[in-house]
């Protein structure tokens, strides 16, 4: 018996409701189109409610290279009672410090406050195009088949579904390898004593990651940062396995391999901290079975991180188990292969473009395998510019893409991925179908957008280019 497919209409359709997609999602409806937003999972944010902090809002010589929807969902949030601050980890990368409970409330109410159509639960599958223009997409979820038309689409997925199955070129990981960066479980612990963790990060330096090699060029001298970070007060540190903690803890088989155990606040109140430290590498996160796989391992490397922060780490003695981050949060998988393509050079160099939508100020940063790091910082602690190419899939005439599937070699990624970049992003890709959704023909072209005219847009709209 054949299904009935119900058919809906709209201006603009935004698949992903993480960072990238919410800053869409507000800069199409913001600028007057008619808005879907849609998520596979139950609830708004992605990796925005994971419990970490957002990066990239700031460049490491403090300057604000993120407005816009960026900055409002901070307002909104500090509105509510859940913002905790601006922090600095005095390499120095700054860091917007927030609950992430209390971002669902902000994101929900900015979204519905701009008139975003939201639709939870529903897997976005295959695409009806033609030639290079996509026409509609199918959506699944619990009431079945719905096709919904647009003028734009916009893949903010994190791994390009829309955009491949539109007929997008992309690459996955690191091309040359088929090595993926890890995937981590977040987890949180409540119950914090952060001004003994703090002393104990004074007293035992070495067991921390302050002022690393890959920093020492816009580096503070190591005394003055260990001395900013106790003033601070935050628990905003991060042991590192180069320390005799944490590298002892792996030799006894105490702790599994892992590069770091960082933490960020995640509530005063609460004395809440979120935990960055679990690791399995080179996973293709679009492997459903090895992801599956992939979370009692991931879970059973949380519980043994928690057993050994109460027994080693001062300030978690009397610490406590809160909750896990929603999902397993995925650092790469596919990139789609765009007009411009963002490179590890451009974010080295602090390259700067006319045609400019967003910046980026987050130094390339490779999860690898085992112990270590892979950091590489911008010159002079900069920012560089994310030309609007790098949202064009090359080939299709109506589809953007934004967030960590931006056009972009591995390394551009590892920098563009961060969610202060990504609601960047994600807002020019917005604003730009917004732009375009009065064309009279419903032809729409992103290549024909005049790229100036987005930009103006976007300053006048508060967003930094
Ligand atoms: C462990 C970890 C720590 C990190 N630490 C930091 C940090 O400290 N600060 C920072 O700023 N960044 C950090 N990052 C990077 C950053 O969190 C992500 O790169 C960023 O959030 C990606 O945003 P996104 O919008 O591209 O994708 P995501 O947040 O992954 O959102 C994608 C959304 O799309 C939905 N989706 C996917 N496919 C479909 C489909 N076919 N149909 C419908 N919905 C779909 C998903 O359900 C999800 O909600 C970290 C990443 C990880 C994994």
């Amino acid at each position: 018996m054949s299904q009935m497919i119900r058919e809906e209409h709209y201006d603009t359709i935004v698949v992903g409701a993480g960072a990238s997609g919410i800053g869409a999602a507000l800069g199409a409806a913001r600028n007057g189109a008619r808005t879907l937003l849609v998520d596979a999972g139950p609830g708004v944010g992605g990796e925005l409610v994971s419990g970490i902090n957002l990066l990239g809002m700031w460049s490491s010589n403090g300057e604000r290279i993120v407005g816009g929807v960026g900055r409002d969902l901070l307002e909104e949030c500090d509105r509510i009672g859940g913002y905790v601050g601006r922090l600095s980890d005095f390499r120095p990368i700054y860091y917007e410090a927030f609950d992430p409970e209390y971002m669902k409330f902000a994101i929900t109410r900015l979204l519905a406050r701009a008139g975003v159509e939201l639709r939870l639960y529903t897997f976005a599958g295959e695409v009806v195009r033609d030639g290079g223009r996509v026409k509609g997409l199918l959506l699944i979820n619990k009431q079945g088949k719905t096709l919904v038309r647009a003028k734009t689409f916009i893949d903010c997925s994190g791994d390009a579904d829309l955009a491949i199955a539109a007929g997008a070129a992309h690459e996955a990981g690191d091309p040359a390898t088929g090595a993926f960066q890890s995937i981590t479980m977040v987890f949180r612990m409540i119950g914090v004593d952060t001004a003994r963790l703090l002393d104990f990060m004074r007293e035992q330096p070495e067991n921390f990651a302050i002022s690393e090699q890959a920093f020492s060029a816009i580096a503070l001298p190591r005394e003055e940062a260990i001395a900013g970070l106790h003033k601070q007060g935050q628990p905003k540190v991060t042991l590192s396995a180069q320390g005799p903690l944490l590298s002892k803890a792996i030799d006894d088989g105490e702790m599994f391999e892992t590069s770091i155990v960082a933490f960020a606040p995640v509530s005063a109140l609460r004395r809440e901290v979120s935990v960055n430290s679990t690791k399995i590498s080179n996973v293709d996160a679009t492997d459903t079975r090895r992801m599956s796989d992939s979370y009692t391992e991931l879970l059973d490397q949380a519980l043994t991180c928690v057993r050994f922060m109460k027994a080693r780490v001062p300030g978690f003695e009397g610490a406590e188990f809160s909750g896990l981050a929603p999902r397993i949060g995925i650092r790469e998988t596919r990139r789609v292969i765009g007009e411009t393509v963002l490179t590890g050079d451009d974010v080295r160099s602090a390259r700067k473009r006319d045609e400019s939508i967003a910046k980026g100020g987050h130094p390339i940063d490779v999860w690898v395998p085992g112990r270590g790091v892979h950091w590489e910082i911008i010159e002079g602690g900069g920012s560089y510019d994310i030309p609007f190419g790098c949202l064009i899939p090359k080939g299709l005439e109506n589809v953007l893409v934004a967030g960590r599937c931006l056009s972009s070699s591995r390394e551009g990624q590892s920098s563009a991925r961060v969610m202060g970049t990504c609601l960047a992003m994600g807002q020019a890709a917005g604003t730009a179908a917004a732009l375009t959704a009065d064309s009279a023909s419903g032809n729409v072209n992103f290549n024909e957008l005049p790229v100036q005219r987005l930009r103006q847009r976007l300053a006048d709209q508060g967003a930094i280019v």
